[in-house]
């Protein structure tokens, strides 16, 4: 029978079993308030940069290149540092390690695209004396965050000829923008009030404005739509025929912004899953050798499942970490490739779901992760009985434990909502297939997917030293 205790002893015995949540910003000095603040700076600077994932490659490669990163399929050795970016959408990062590749690397892999809305391939046209462009939104969006709001255009352009023309409109403040227009409420009532949401907003009706003045007289026809393709084709040399070999991605324009009085919170566009893109790149071993080679992979298509040749379903992984062998020096077969991967261990690095002050009846609030409570572990993704996901091992969350305990990391656990009430997928079941442990680990975001993700600073700094002490640990 267990022994009753007083008062006193129940206290001490509390302090010793219970687990509590830690708030970052408690744990945290002064001194590392104003370093999280700093670094939010930095990691804005970086949202700001890469609104589309060609653009994160871009900052990626620059960044590494700075850091003394060489590329792998370059003719030089290197000095242990390398990148290779494939079909300009997705990029590796590697610092090789003391211990030699078979014995596992550590991975921290991150996706650098968004939920966004997509030119389709004949987009152009007019209706009412209006041009438009239609689109095809890329993720799960809420269509109606999508409407009346400013939206910048970034485009990768290839002619007939081969030639590549990047296209960027919307982010100066000079730039115009486009926007998608929604009905007013005088008027939507009969039309909308009474339907369900999921109906009230087509992807149809996901439209650009493009422009309104007319090319010529008004004997021509399309004489508006003409007017837009003379912009594009004075501007740039774009035909419409261009437009079905063109990706053009519209997403909200502007800058990522602080929220709160306090500015304790990061508001931007891209936050899923940039965060951990920033936060992984940044926590990359600088100076010394790490215990084994730190691998950092930004991938391409997670938002759509992960298919196609720049998405973690393909086998980027297993050319990049054949290329470190041959860099090192060493012959590799398909065996000891195989062999490594399966040695190795992995964060599949994305954002969780933080509890919704407003929305907590979606959450099981004992297991939700929440604003400010540091890096977010999610043992398991998937929806209703936990079907899609890779559900790590007690053994590998007990390993990321002790290394994140071990740092002074501020973690907690977390799941995408309650049981049967919704659910999502990660990458890390594609990295699982390997055999390398893998967990889901990231921060936890407010109004995720949606045109202005909320992050918290603090633990946006506590998920790059997570990053850290899993890259440097020797465990
Ligand atoms: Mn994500
Ligand atoms: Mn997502």
């Amino acid at each position: 029978m267990i022994q009753k205790m007083t008062q006193k002893e129940a206290k001490a015995f509390s302090k010793k079993v219970l687990k509590e949540p830690v708030l970052v910003w408690d744990r945290l000095s002064q001194t590392d308030w104003e370093k999280a603040f700093d670094f939010a700076r930095r990691y804005m600077a970086f949202l700001d940069a890469a609104k589309t994932e060609r653009r994160a490659v871009e900052f990626i490669r620059d960044r590494l290149i700075k850091k003394g990163f060489s590329d792998i399929d370059g003719a030089t050795a290197g000095r242990g540092k390398y990148f290779k970016v494939f079909r300009n959408k997705v990029i590796a990062a590697a610092v090789i390690g003391k211990d030699s590749l078979e014995d596992g690397v550590r991975i921290i892999a991150s996706h650098i695209d968004s939920p966004r809305l997509d030119l389709k391939q004949n987009p152009l046209y007019e209706e009412v004396d209006i041009a438009m462009l239609k689109v095809h939104y890329y993720g799960g969006i809420r269509k109606y965050q999508w409407l009346a709001r400013p939206l910048a255009l970034y485009g990768r352009v290839v002619t007939s000829n081969g030639k590549m023309i990047d296209v960027e409109m919307g982010e100066a403040d000079t730039d115009p923008v486009l926007t998608i227009a929604d009905l007013l409420p005088h008027l939507a009532a009969k039309l909308q009030n009474n339907k369900r949401l999921a109906e009230v907003f087509e992807g149809e009706k996901l439209n650009l404005i493009a422009g309104t003045l007319p090319a010529c007289d008004p004997k021509t026809g399309d004489r508006f739509k003409l007017a837009v393709l003379k912009y594009l084709f004075d501007r740039y040399g774009i035909v419409e025929e261009d437009f079905a070999s063109a990706e053009f991605e519209a997403v909200p324009a502007g800058k990522a912004r602080d929220v709160g009085f306090d500015k304790s919170l990061i508001g931007a566009y891209g936050q899923d899953d940039r965060v951990c893109a920033y936060t992984s790149l940044e926590s990359l071993p600088d100076a010394k050798k790490p215990p084994k080679t730190a691998v950092a992979l930004f991938f391409d298509k997670e938002e759509i499942g992960s298919e196609g040749n720049t998405g973690a379903k393909s086998r980027f992984i297993e050319d990049f970490v054949a290329d470190l062998f041959e860099k090192t020096g060493r012959k590799v077969d398909e065996r000891t490739l195989r062999k490594t991967l399966a040695a190795s261990a992995a964060l599949s690095a994305d954002v969780n779901g933080a509890l919704d002050p407003d929305y907590q009846e979606v959450h099981e609030k004992r297991n939700a992760a929440r604003l400010g409570y540091g890096v977010c572990i999610t043992k398991f993704t998937g929806s209703g009985g936990k079907s899609g996901s890779s559900d790590a091992s007690a053994e590998y969350v007990g390993q990321v434990r002790r290394i994140f305990n071990k740092a002074g990391v501020v973690w907690q656990t977390g799941e995408l909502g309650k049981v049967d009430q919704g659910g999502g997928g990660t990458i890390a079941k594609f990295l699982a297939k390997y055999g390398m442990d893998v967990v889901d680990c990231g921060p936890a975001l407010l109004s995720m997917h949606s045109p202005f993700e909320i992050a918290s600073k603090g633990d946006v700094y506590m998920t790059a030293r997570a990053y850290e002490a899993f890259y440097n640990s020797t465990e």
